[in-house]
């Protein structure tokens, strides 16, 4: 089974650098998912509200029968959640739902910037931690502007800024900035929801290293020092997903990575979810 890295965060607590991704599955498909992972090797688990199947993630947990810390769930805040009494409650929600007494990894999953509340979301998402029913804060999609207001109202960086990143978007100022705040970037939609797997360069360059073009796009987020949370339901493809820790790839082959750059993005702008 391999060994998945983890990578520590600037809480101290270590977070898997690759996990399952669960966005899509409902209920009864995201159980089955689970345990499947789990019996891989997977201890990142990441889902939200907002994919409704938090139910399915818990059963699925409990039927892989493995020690509850053994394991690293993330779960994010709904978009209509926000605001300080509503996300302690859009948290509990969550927390019965999976059937857990805490969360590893809790997220604002938008900033939602036309309501204005983020900052005192992430005033409940500090209490949560401090009351010890979530081990680390972050946020998902947040731009430099709805960090930076974080830094000036609140006195908890976070822990972990989830965005989407593969080399079709590849955020490098974002990155940098992240970095320079000792934010972990972790990269949602690792493998362009699966835009990229028949690109022809990127075929030529699995090749080299007779991998698959999964492999590759993973391997190159993880060279960045990301988490990755790729998403599939399907078993082998879940295998094939952990086995990126036994190449590396060659600079020319990095440079042909990055040379696809197209800004291809998911439809969703964080200055303008606001539904
Ligand atoms: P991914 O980039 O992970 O791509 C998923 C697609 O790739 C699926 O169609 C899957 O198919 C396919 N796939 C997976 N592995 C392989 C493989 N080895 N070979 C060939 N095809 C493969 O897309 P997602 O958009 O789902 O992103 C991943 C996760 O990121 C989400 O599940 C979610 O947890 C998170 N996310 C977070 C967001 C946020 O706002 N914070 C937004 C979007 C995603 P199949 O399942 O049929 O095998």
């Amino acid at each position: 089974m391999t060994d998945v890295p983890r990578v520590t965060l600037n809480d101290g607590e270590t977070i898997p650098q690759v996990g399952l991704g669960i966005y899509g599955p409902d209920d009864e498909a995201a159980s089955a998912a689970v345990e499947t992972a789990i019996g891989l090797g997977y201890r990142l688990l990441d889902t939200a509200e907002q994919y409704q199947n938090e139910v399915g993630v818990g059963v699925g947990i409990k039927e892989s029968g493995i020690d509850r810390q053994e394991l690293y769930v993330t779960t994010k805040l709904g978009n209509e959640s926000h605001g300080y009494d509503a996300t302690l409650r859009g948290f509990d929600g969550s927390l019965g739902r999976l059937g857990l007494e805490y969360i590893d990894l809790f997220l604002i999953h938008w900033p939602m910037t036309k309501l204005d509340l983020y900052p005192e979301s992430w005033r409940a998402l500090e209490e949560l931690k401090s009351e010890g029913l979530v081990k680390s804060i972050g946020v998902a999609n947040f731009q430099e502007d709805h960090l930076r207001r974080l830094f000036d109202e609140s006195g908890t960086v976070p822990a972990v800024n989830q965005i989407e990143l593969h080399p079709g978007v590849q955020r490098r100022e974002l990155r940098s900035f992240n970095t320079a705040h000792n934010i972990v970037t972790e990269a949602w939609s690792p493998l362009a929801y699966g835009n990229l797997l028949n690109h022809p360069t990127l075929k030529n360059v699995a090749a080299h290293y007779n991998k698959s073009v999964a492999q590759v796009l993973l391997r190159w987020n993880l060279d960045l020092g990301n988490v990755v949370i790729p998403k599939t339901v399907t078993p082998n493809r879940m295998a094939e997903n952990l086995e990126v820790f036994d190449f590396t790839l060659q600079p020319e082959d990095v440079e042909q990575i990055v040379a696809l750059e197209n800004g291809v993005r998911n439809v969703y702008d964080p200055d303008l979810m606001d539904a």
